[in-house]
This record gives C-alpha cells, sequence and structure tokens, in this order.
C-alpha cells in the first residue's frame, strides 16, 4: 500500500489551489474580463527593472557551467554572504553567510525547518488565523499543529497562547504581516510572546515566516525576531516583496545566538538534505546576491487596499484593517465562510473560505491584482451584499 496521507494530499488541494484552478477553468468558459479572481496571492506588480537587467547580464556574462552549475547544497557562499550582509545592516545582527540556507521559498524554508526540529509527537504553535500548508508541513515533519486563539482585532490571545504551552511545545510559528487578516503584531505583542517561550522548562524555537516583510502600510516597524530571541530562525521569500514566485526563492537564516545554533544549522543542512531540498535555483540565487534588499514597486497594494477597504465598508463588509501583507479577511456576513464563498462565486468573486486558516466565519480577499479588476469587480460586491441585505 502506498503512503495514504500523501495520497490524501494529492488527491485534495488546499481550498486556495482549489479555487485559483476553478478560476482559471471559468475565464476559458467565460472570458477573463468575466472573472473577478482575488484568490491567490501572485503579485500583479513586476519584478524591478533592476531584476531584469540583472538576469539578463547574468545569462550574457557568466560562465554557463557557473550560471547553470550547482552551488553548494546550502547555497553559494556570496549569495550567503549578501543576504547575511543585508540582513545585519538592516536588524543590526551579527549574522554571516554561514548562518543562511537559500531555499525554493518559504514553503521549502518552513518544511526544511520544521524538519530539522521536529521529533515525532512534538508540537507546534501557530496563531490563528494561520498559513493553512503550516499543518501540512508539521504533520509531515511528525509533529503536531496547535493553534491558538486571535482577538477581535487578529492579534494573538496570549491567554489562550499561556494555556497551550506546554511539555511537548517545541517550536511556535510567527506570521506577520498575517496571511490571511494583514495585521502586523507589533513589538509589545512580540516582548509578550517571548515572555511566555522563555518560561518553558525545554528549548523552544520561534520561528518567523516572514514573506511580507517588506509588505507594511503604517509607519510601524515589523520586529525582527532575532532582536528579542535567540533560539530563532526567520524563514523568508523572495515571491512577494520581488514578484517572483512562480522562481522559488529564499531562504532561511538561524540566528548564531542561539546556545545550540550549531545544532540547529546542522539540522537545517541534514533536512534540506533529505528533503532533496539542496542548491536552490542558481541563477536565482546569483541575482539574489546582486539585488538583496530591492523590492517591486509595492505601492499599488497600498491604493488596491484603500479602494476596497472604502468600498466594501460602503457595502456594509466588515473586516479588520489590514497594515500589510496584500489580503482581507472579510467576516461572512451569515457566519458562514463556505456557503458565502459559494454565494460570491455566483458573482463570478473568487474569494477563499477561512476554514482552513484555523478561523471559520471569515473569507480572505488577495488584493495584488490589476487595479482595473478591483474597478470591474465593484459591481460584483455590491451584488453580492445586496443580496445579504447588507446595503
Ligand atoms: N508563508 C506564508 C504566510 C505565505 O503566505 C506563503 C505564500 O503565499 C508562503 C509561506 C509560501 O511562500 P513561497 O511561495 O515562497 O513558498
Amino acid at each position: 500500500m502506498l503512503n495514504q496521507t500523501n495520497v490524501r494530499l494529492g488527491k485534495v488541494r488546499s481550498s486556495i489551489r482549489e479555487l485559483f484552478e476553478y478560476g482559471k477553468k471559468r475565464r476559458a468558459e467565460i472570458g477573463a474580463e468575466n472573472v473577478f479572481d482575488f484568490s491567490i496571492g501572485n503579485p500583479s506588480v513586476p519584478a524591478p527593472d533592476d531584476v531584469k537587467k540583472t538576469l539578463i547580464g547574468l545569462i550574457e556574462n557568466t560562465d554557463p557551467a557557473e550560471l547553470h552549475g550547482y552551488t553548494s547544497a546550502q547555497g553559494d557562499y556570496a549569495v550567503r554572504k549578501s543576504v547575511a550582509d543585508n540582513l545585519n545592516a538592516r536588524f543590526s545582527t551579527g549574522l554571516d553567510a554561514d548562518c543562511i540556507y537559500m531555499t525554493c521559498g518559504a514553503s521549502a524554508s518552513l518544511t526544511i525547518t520544521l524538519n530539522a526540529l521536529l521529533n515525532g509527537g512534538d508540537e507546534v504553535i501557530a496563531f490563528v488565523p494561520f498559513f493553512p500548508e503550516y499543518k501540512v508541513f508539521c504533520g509531515h515533519a511528525g509533529g503536531t499543529l496547535v493553534p491558538v486563539a486571535c482577538d477581535g482585532e487578529f492579534q494573538p490571545d496570549l491567554d489562550d497562547f499561556a494555556a497551550k504551552l506546554s511539555k511537548k511545545t517545541k517550536a511556535v510559528i510567527i506570521n506577520s504581516p498575517n496571511n490571511p487578516s494583514g495585521v502586523v503584531y507589533g513589538e509589545d505583542t512580540i516582548k509578550k510572546i517571548v515572555a511566555l517561550v522563555e518560561k518553558c522548562a525545554q528549548p523552544v524555537y520561534i520561528i518567523s515566516d516572514e514573506p511580507y516583510r517588506e509588505l507594511t502600510f503604517s509607519d510601524a516597524a515589523v520586529p525582527f525576531i532575532m532582536n528579542y530571541y535567540k533560539r530563532s530562525i526567520v524563514c523568508y521569500s523572495y515571491s512577494k516583496s520581488l514578484s517572483l514566485p512562480g522562481e522559488r526563492i529564499g531562504y532561511i537564516a538561524v540566528n548564531n545566538e542561539a546556545e545550540d545554533f550549531g545544532e540547529i544549522y546542522a539540522g537545517v543542512l541534514g533536512a534540506g538534505r533529505a528533503l532533496g531540498f539542496v542548491c536552490a535555483p542558481s541563477l536565482f540565487q546569483r541575482l539574489i546576491a546582486r539585488c538583496a534588499g530591492q523590492t517591486s514597486d509595492l505601492s499599488a497594494y497600498k491604493a488596491n487596499r484603500d479602494r476596497l477597504i472604502s468600498k466594501l465598508t460602503e457595502y456594509g463588509f466588515t473586516f479588520a484593517k489590514p497594515d500589510g501583507a496584500f489580503y482581507l479577511f472579510i467576516k461572512s456576513p451569515d457566519g458562514d465562510a463556505v456557503s458565502f464563498a459559494e454565494r460570491a462565486k455566483k458573482y463570478e468573486l473568487l474569494l477563499v473560505a477561512g476554514d482552513d486558516f484555523g478561523c471559520g466565519g471569515f473569507v480572505r480577499l488577495s488584493y495584488c491584482v490589476s487595479p482595473d479588476m478591483i474597478e470591474r469587480a465593484l459591481p460584483a460586491f455590491e451584488g453580492l451584499a445586496k443580496s445579504y441585505n447588507l446595503i
């Protein structure tokens, strides 16, 4: 018999992917201009011009054997050094190249990290609402995901967190700016999370999953976990900040101030090896060495957010105001997310039911789309609101 866990995972797509595939089908049936696809976090803003120029320069001027060849398993040394230098310059850390492991995006960063840390039966805490794949990644690494509740503003419920920390807790995942709520955890929240983790008798690792770090709309800084807690690991991706989701490039940064840094980094190397996640795409590694620290023009997302907040509020929908990422997490008018998302489909609005994010009663709207699509979608939102007698 095959591994039934994997067979089941292969047969049932995530709700995000399911809707994304539905959107493709629907576009073929009724025309792309008639489908308002807010399902997936695929950036609409192009990568910076410098990315294109750098790629062309790399292709034209690098020895092909080097350009397309294997790098070290953990990534090219110069690339890792540039990532570490960039983090040090921004966050006053003392990282070096050997704290960095280049990966195929945040998904690979997370699954490698969890496989490095977990033994069978370990628990990993995640704050609701959370990226649904956390459950899959934890399960595959032999652990169990333990959800912690949030308050009405989607900030962590720290009493629930204190209650859920146990002898079995091995790691805590923080995702801020958050997918799907868009909220950012402030310094005070991070300090409180750290204080509670420090009370645990056993070592507990904090994993910061932060593909949206640069996507913030207020002046409030997104705290960098290594400045607050030593046993910390950052899982990063250039998918969103440089609009390169299909190129699969990101990194793991292990805090070299952790007492067991050498063990953690060795675990990351070992898990990367065991999972076959060695030598992230080499062309894009070299691009990152030259473009680390740049971002796409992210201002379009703020404009999208403001336009949607204004119109959806006018139509009677409610949601927490997001300070980052590019998602709105909208409350279902009748409390049922699945029926809300199904009804939205009748208006060709593709919204993801939030149940998989550990938070029933909400749908996720991904607004990294063209402003034009938002304008065209507004009458559909209005119709949807009317169908619930919100206006
Ligand atoms: N973590 C979060 C919170 C995400 O939203 C995503 C993607 O949307 C990922 C991880 C995976 O990112 P990547 O595309 O870099 O694998």
